[in-house]
Protein backbone atom coordinates (compact mmCIF):
# COMPACT_ATOMS: atom_id res chain seq x y z
CA UNK A 1 0.00 0.00 0.00
CA UNK A 2 1.38 3.54 -0.70
CA UNK A 3 -0.12 6.54 0.80
CA UNK A 4 0.34 10.29 -0.16
CA UNK A 5 1.11 12.20 2.72
CA UNK A 6 0.40 15.95 3.02
CA UNK A 7 1.48 18.34 5.85
CA UNK A 8 0.80 22.37 5.93
CA UNK A 9 -0.64 22.97 9.70
CA UNK A 10 1.84 25.17 10.05
CA UNK A 11 4.85 26.81 8.14
CA UNK A 12 6.36 23.70 6.36
CA UNK A 13 4.64 22.74 2.98
CA UNK A 14 5.56 19.13 2.72
CA UNK A 15 4.28 15.97 0.62
CA UNK A 16 5.84 12.53 1.02
CA UNK A 17 5.00 9.05 -0.15
CA UNK A 18 5.26 5.96 2.14
CA UNK A 19 5.28 2.49 1.31
CA UNK A 20 2.99 0.30 4.36
CA UNK A 21 3.35 2.47 6.44
CA UNK A 22 6.93 1.99 7.70
CA UNK A 23 8.98 2.61 5.18
CA UNK A 24 9.71 6.13 3.10
CA UNK A 25 9.53 6.59 -0.90
CA UNK A 26 9.63 10.34 -1.12
CA UNK A 27 9.64 13.15 1.51
CA UNK A 28 9.80 16.78 0.40
CA UNK A 29 9.59 19.84 2.66
CA UNK A 30 9.73 23.39 1.98
CA UNK A 31 10.57 24.66 4.72
CA UNK A 32 8.92 28.87 5.01
CA UNK A 33 11.69 29.78 8.19
CA UNK A 34 13.52 32.54 6.24
CA UNK A 35 9.78 34.27 5.00
CA UNK A 36 8.98 34.24 9.10
CA UNK A 37 12.65 34.85 10.26
CA UNK A 38 12.54 39.10 10.12
CA UNK A 39 8.79 38.62 12.20
CA UNK A 40 10.33 36.64 14.86
CA UNK A 41 7.29 33.84 14.15
CA UNK A 42 5.03 32.41 12.08
CA UNK A 43 2.58 34.86 10.37
CA UNK A 44 -0.68 32.63 9.40
CA UNK A 45 -1.33 35.06 6.35
CA UNK A 46 1.94 34.67 4.83
CA UNK A 47 2.48 30.86 5.77
CA UNK A 48 -1.21 30.64 3.78
CA UNK A 49 0.04 32.04 0.65
CA UNK A 50 3.40 29.96 0.67
CA UNK A 51 1.54 26.88 1.19
CA UNK A 52 -0.57 28.04 -2.14
CA UNK A 53 2.76 28.51 -4.15
CA UNK A 54 4.20 25.48 -3.10
CA UNK A 55 1.63 22.77 -2.80
CA UNK A 56 1.79 21.89 -6.70
CA UNK A 57 5.75 22.25 -6.26
CA UNK A 58 6.44 19.53 -2.93
CA UNK A 59 3.70 17.18 -4.64
CA UNK A 60 5.63 16.97 -8.25
CA UNK A 61 8.61 16.54 -6.59
CA UNK A 62 7.40 14.19 -4.04
CA UNK A 63 6.29 12.02 -7.20
CA UNK A 64 9.87 12.75 -9.01
CA UNK A 65 11.71 11.65 -6.03
CA UNK A 66 9.67 8.44 -5.89
CA UNK A 67 9.64 7.54 -9.51
CA UNK A 68 5.57 7.18 -9.51
CA UNK A 69 2.52 8.18 -10.81
CA UNK A 70 -0.85 8.65 -9.34
CA UNK A 71 -1.40 5.15 -10.58
CA UNK A 72 1.14 3.57 -7.62
CA UNK A 73 -0.95 5.83 -4.82
CA UNK A 74 -3.81 4.41 -3.06
CA UNK A 75 -4.51 6.92 -0.32
CA UNK A 76 -4.53 10.25 -0.15
CA UNK A 77 -3.52 11.14 3.81
CA UNK A 78 -3.82 14.81 4.60
CA UNK A 79 -3.90 16.80 8.16
CA UNK A 80 -6.95 17.98 9.36
CA UNK A 81 -5.74 19.82 12.68
CA UNK A 82 -4.66 21.41 15.01
CA UNK A 83 -2.83 24.51 13.33
CA UNK A 84 -3.22 27.14 11.90
CA UNK A 85 -6.80 27.26 10.21
CA UNK A 86 -5.81 29.48 6.83
CA UNK A 87 -2.76 26.99 6.65
CA UNK A 88 -4.59 23.80 7.21
CA UNK A 89 -7.00 24.44 4.87
CA UNK A 90 -4.65 24.67 2.12
CA UNK A 91 -4.01 21.00 2.66
CA UNK A 92 -7.16 19.74 2.97
CA UNK A 93 -8.74 21.69 0.17
CA UNK A 94 -5.30 20.38 -2.32
CA UNK A 95 -6.16 17.10 -0.92
CA UNK A 96 -9.65 16.92 -1.59
CA UNK A 97 -9.78 18.20 -4.69
CA UNK A 98 -6.44 15.44 -5.99
CA UNK A 99 -7.86 12.80 -4.26
CA UNK A 100 -11.40 13.23 -5.74
CA UNK A 101 -10.11 13.61 -9.35
CA UNK A 102 -8.17 10.39 -8.93
CA UNK A 103 -10.58 8.60 -6.92
CA UNK A 104 -8.89 7.74 -4.27
CA UNK A 105 -9.62 7.48 -0.83
CA UNK A 106 -9.27 10.32 1.71
CA UNK A 107 -7.79 10.25 4.99
CA UNK A 108 -7.94 12.96 7.21
CA UNK A 109 -5.15 12.91 9.68
CA UNK A 110 -3.91 14.12 13.72
CA UNK A 111 -0.69 16.54 13.42
CA UNK A 112 0.58 14.83 16.06
CA UNK A 113 -0.91 11.09 15.48
CA UNK A 114 1.87 12.32 12.77
CA UNK A 115 4.79 13.23 15.21
CA UNK A 116 4.16 9.80 17.05
CA UNK A 117 4.42 7.88 13.38
CA UNK A 118 7.47 9.70 13.12
CA UNK A 119 8.91 6.93 14.59
CA UNK A 120 7.44 3.61 12.72
CA UNK A 121 10.33 4.01 10.03
CA UNK A 122 12.74 2.64 12.90
CA UNK A 123 10.94 0.62 15.11
CA UNK A 124 7.78 -1.43 15.59
CA UNK A 125 5.31 -0.21 17.95
CA UNK A 126 5.06 -2.42 21.65
CA UNK A 127 2.03 -1.61 23.63
CA UNK A 128 1.02 -0.50 26.20
CA UNK A 129 3.44 2.42 24.37
CA UNK A 130 4.78 6.10 25.77
CA UNK A 131 4.32 8.81 23.78
CA UNK A 132 6.30 12.02 25.47
CA UNK A 133 5.19 14.61 22.52
CA UNK A 134 6.98 18.00 23.05
CA UNK A 135 6.54 20.37 19.70
CA UNK A 136 6.18 24.55 18.82
CA UNK A 137 2.29 24.24 20.37
CA UNK A 138 2.13 20.78 22.81
CA UNK A 139 3.82 18.96 25.63
CA UNK A 140 1.81 15.67 25.95
CA UNK A 141 2.55 12.42 27.68
CA UNK A 142 -0.01 9.74 26.25
CA UNK A 143 -0.37 6.15 26.40
CA UNK A 144 -1.16 3.77 22.93
CA UNK A 145 -3.26 0.51 23.94
CA UNK A 146 -3.23 0.28 20.34
CA UNK A 147 -2.69 1.50 17.25
CA UNK A 148 -4.56 4.94 16.48
CA UNK A 149 -5.49 4.39 20.14
CA UNK A 150 -4.50 7.60 22.47
CA UNK A 151 -4.73 8.03 26.29
CA UNK A 152 -3.64 11.89 27.40
CA UNK A 153 -2.06 11.26 30.67
CA UNK A 154 -0.28 14.67 31.16
CA UNK A 155 -0.01 17.84 29.18
CA UNK A 156 1.51 21.37 29.54
CA UNK A 157 -0.63 23.69 31.50
CA UNK A 158 0.49 26.83 29.89
CA UNK A 159 3.34 27.08 27.42
CA UNK A 160 4.53 24.09 25.16
CA UNK A 161 8.01 23.19 25.42
CA UNK A 162 8.88 24.23 22.03
CA UNK A 163 7.10 27.71 22.69
CA UNK A 164 9.18 28.22 25.68
CA UNK A 165 12.22 27.33 23.82
CA UNK A 166 11.54 30.01 21.15
CA UNK A 167 10.37 32.71 23.83
CA UNK A 168 13.72 32.72 25.81
CA UNK A 169 15.39 33.05 21.99
CA UNK A 170 13.79 35.96 21.64
CA UNK A 171 14.95 37.74 24.32
CA UNK A 172 18.20 36.68 24.13
CA UNK A 173 17.72 37.61 20.34
CA UNK A 174 18.73 34.53 18.87
CA UNK A 175 17.00 34.27 14.80
CA UNK A 176 13.55 32.20 14.96
CA UNK A 177 12.92 29.53 15.13
CA UNK A 178 14.73 29.36 18.45
CA UNK A 179 15.09 26.05 20.22
CA UNK A 180 18.38 25.10 17.69
CA UNK A 181 20.12 28.30 18.48
CA UNK A 182 19.44 27.52 22.34
CA UNK A 183 20.41 24.01 22.01
CA UNK A 184 23.67 24.83 20.03
CA UNK A 185 24.29 27.72 23.15
CA UNK A 186 23.41 25.08 25.92
CA UNK A 187 25.82 22.70 24.43
CA UNK A 188 28.73 25.57 24.78
CA UNK A 189 27.99 26.44 28.71
CA UNK A 190 27.31 25.35 31.80
CA UNK A 191 23.87 25.18 33.99
CA UNK A 192 25.69 27.17 36.24
CA UNK A 193 22.07 29.16 37.34
CA UNK A 194 19.97 27.17 38.77
CA UNK A 195 16.49 27.78 36.92
CA UNK A 196 12.88 26.93 38.32
CA UNK A 197 11.54 22.90 37.63
CA UNK A 198 7.50 22.89 37.69
CA UNK A 199 6.97 19.41 39.08
CA UNK A 200 3.17 20.41 39.96
CA UNK A 201 1.52 17.69 42.29
CA UNK A 202 3.55 14.88 43.53
CA UNK A 203 1.00 12.31 41.06
CA UNK A 204 0.66 14.73 37.93
CA UNK A 205 2.13 13.97 34.48
CA UNK A 206 1.20 17.67 33.23
CA UNK A 207 3.95 20.36 33.11
CA UNK A 208 4.00 23.84 33.37
CA UNK A 209 6.87 26.44 31.80
CA UNK A 210 5.34 29.38 32.01
CA UNK A 211 7.67 30.03 35.36
CA UNK A 212 10.71 28.83 34.18
CA UNK A 213 10.26 31.12 31.09
CA UNK A 214 9.70 34.35 33.85
CA UNK A 215 12.44 33.66 35.64
CA UNK A 216 14.87 33.55 32.88
CA UNK A 217 13.14 36.63 31.16
CA UNK A 218 13.82 38.10 34.47
CA UNK A 219 17.56 36.87 34.70
CA UNK A 220 17.92 38.58 31.61
CA UNK A 221 16.58 41.83 32.16
CA UNK A 222 17.81 42.76 35.59
CA UNK A 223 21.13 41.73 34.64
CA UNK A 224 20.77 44.40 31.79
CA UNK A 225 19.39 46.92 34.22
CA UNK A 226 22.90 46.81 36.01
CA UNK A 227 24.74 46.87 33.16
CA UNK A 228 26.13 43.55 33.59
CA UNK A 229 26.49 41.69 31.03
CA UNK A 230 25.64 37.62 30.88
CA UNK A 231 26.82 35.10 29.48
CA UNK A 232 24.10 33.78 26.81
CA UNK A 233 25.97 30.26 27.30
CA UNK A 234 25.01 29.61 30.72
CA UNK A 235 21.57 31.03 30.53
CA UNK A 236 20.63 28.61 27.47
CA UNK A 237 22.54 25.66 29.11
CA UNK A 238 20.63 26.51 32.55
CA UNK A 239 17.60 26.94 30.93
CA UNK A 240 17.67 23.65 28.79
CA UNK A 241 18.53 21.66 32.20
CA UNK A 242 15.27 22.61 34.02
CA UNK A 243 13.39 21.77 31.22
CA UNK A 244 15.19 18.52 29.96
CA UNK A 245 15.08 17.47 33.86
CA UNK A 246 11.30 17.84 34.16
CA UNK A 247 10.67 16.02 30.77
CA UNK A 248 12.84 12.96 31.47
CA UNK A 249 11.62 12.81 35.07
CA UNK A 250 8.01 12.44 34.10
CA UNK A 251 9.16 10.47 31.53
CA UNK A 252 10.26 8.20 32.99
CA UNK A 253 7.52 7.88 36.27
CA UNK A 254 5.00 7.68 33.88
CA UNK A 255 6.63 4.74 32.02
CA UNK A 256 7.24 3.08 35.51
CA UNK A 257 3.53 3.41 36.68
CA UNK A 258 1.93 2.67 33.62
CA UNK A 259 4.66 -0.30 32.77
CA UNK A 260 4.73 0.47 29.23
CA UNK A 261 6.09 -1.96 26.78
CA UNK A 262 7.91 0.89 24.57
CA UNK A 263 8.80 4.46 25.05
CA UNK A 264 9.18 7.09 22.12
CA UNK A 265 9.51 10.90 22.06
CA UNK A 266 8.04 12.90 18.88
CA UNK A 267 7.87 16.76 18.03
CA UNK A 268 10.37 19.49 16.75
CA UNK A 269 11.94 19.32 20.35
CA UNK A 270 12.57 15.55 19.91
CA UNK A 271 15.53 17.10 18.23
CA UNK A 272 17.38 18.49 21.30
CA UNK A 273 20.05 17.18 21.58
CA UNK A 274 20.42 17.56 25.89
CA UNK A 275 17.03 15.82 25.66
CA UNK A 276 18.42 12.93 23.62
CA UNK A 277 21.12 12.39 25.97
CA UNK A 278 18.83 12.74 28.65
CA UNK A 279 16.83 10.34 27.93
CA UNK A 280 18.69 7.93 26.44
CA UNK A 281 21.07 7.62 29.67
CA UNK A 282 17.74 7.79 32.23
CA UNK A 283 16.38 4.29 29.59
CA UNK A 284 19.16 2.82 29.34
CA UNK A 285 19.55 -0.33 30.70
CA UNK A 286 16.10 0.03 32.01
CA UNK A 287 14.94 -2.87 29.33
CA UNK A 288 12.24 -0.57 28.15
CA UNK A 289 13.19 0.69 24.77
CA UNK A 290 13.50 4.56 23.56
CA UNK A 291 13.20 5.69 20.05
CA UNK A 292 13.42 8.97 19.36
CA UNK A 293 13.05 9.98 15.49
CA UNK A 294 16.19 11.04 13.09
CA UNK A 295 16.50 14.93 13.51
CA UNK A 296 14.16 15.71 10.05
CA UNK A 297 11.45 13.38 11.15
CA UNK A 298 11.93 15.68 14.04
CA UNK A 299 9.73 18.33 13.17
CA UNK A 300 6.58 18.93 10.51
CA UNK A 301 7.04 16.27 7.31
CA UNK A 302 4.46 14.70 5.02
CA UNK A 303 6.29 10.88 5.88
CA UNK A 304 4.01 11.12 9.21
CA UNK A 305 1.40 11.86 7.78
CA UNK A 306 1.61 9.16 5.38
CA UNK A 307 2.71 6.64 8.16
CA UNK A 308 -0.19 7.41 10.26
CA UNK A 309 -2.90 7.93 7.46
CA UNK A 310 -1.92 3.94 7.00
CA UNK A 311 -3.15 2.90 10.17
CA UNK A 312 -6.43 5.12 9.54
CA UNK A 313 -6.85 3.17 6.30
CA UNK A 314 -6.23 0.02 7.53
CA UNK A 315 -8.58 0.33 10.19
CA UNK A 316 -11.39 1.77 7.76
CA UNK A 317 -11.14 5.35 9.29
CA UNK A 318 -11.72 7.39 6.21
CA UNK A 319 -12.42 10.65 5.73
CA UNK A 320 -15.89 11.94 3.73
CA UNK A 321 -15.55 14.96 0.69
CA UNK A 322 -17.01 17.46 3.62
CA UNK A 323 -13.43 16.55 5.75
CA UNK A 324 -12.82 19.90 6.92
CA UNK A 325 -10.05 22.12 8.88
CA UNK A 326 -10.27 22.09 12.58
CA UNK A 327 -7.59 24.14 14.14
CA UNK A 328 -7.96 22.64 18.01
CA UNK A 329 -8.82 18.72 16.93
CA UNK A 330 -8.88 16.39 19.80
CA UNK A 331 -6.73 13.38 19.71
CA UNK A 332 -8.26 10.10 20.21
P1 LIG B 1 2.75 21.35 16.80
O1 LIG B 1 3.39 20.13 16.26
O2 LIG B 1 2.55 21.33 18.27
O3 LIG B 1 1.54 21.75 16.04
P2 LIG B 1 4.81 22.76 15.37
O4 LIG B 1 4.39 21.86 14.26
O5 LIG B 1 4.99 24.21 15.12
O6 LIG B 1 3.80 22.58 16.59
P3 LIG B 1 7.20 21.25 15.38
O7 LIG B 1 7.44 21.50 13.95
O8 LIG B 1 6.89 19.89 15.79
O9 LIG B 1 6.12 22.23 16.00
O10 LIG B 1 8.47 21.74 16.17
C1 LIG B 1 8.92 23.07 16.08
C2 LIG B 1 9.42 23.45 17.45
O11 LIG B 1 10.55 22.64 17.78
C3 LIG B 1 9.88 24.90 17.55
O12 LIG B 1 9.39 25.45 18.75
C4 LIG B 1 11.41 24.78 17.59
O13 LIG B 1 12.04 25.83 18.29
C5 LIG B 1 11.58 23.45 18.32
N1 LIG B 1 12.88 22.83 18.05
C6 LIG B 1 13.38 22.39 16.88
N2 LIG B 1 14.63 21.93 17.03
C7 LIG B 1 14.94 22.06 18.36
C8 LIG B 1 16.08 21.76 19.17
N3 LIG B 1 17.18 21.24 18.65
N4 LIG B 1 16.01 22.06 20.49
C9 LIG B 1 14.89 22.59 21.03
N5 LIG B 1 13.79 22.89 20.33
C10 LIG B 1 13.81 22.63 19.01
MG1 LIG C 1 7.53 24.46 11.75
FE1 LIG D 1 4.37 19.78 14.42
Amino acid sequence: TYILGIETSCDETAAAIVKNGDEIVSNVVASQIDSHKRFGGVVPEIASRHHVEQMTIVLEEAFEQADMTWDDVDAVAVTEGPGLVGALLVGVNSAKALAFARQKPLIGVHHLAGHIYANRFQTEFEFPLLALIVSGGHTELIVMHAHGNYELIGETRDDAAGEAYDKIARVLELPYPGGPQIDKLAAEGEASMTFPRAWLESDSYDFSFSGLKSSVINTIHNATQRGESISKQSIAASFQSSVVDVLTTKTWKAAQSYQVRQVIVAGGVAANAGLRRALENQFQDSGIPLAIPPLELCTDNAAMIAAAGFVNNNQGKRSGWDLNANPSLPLK
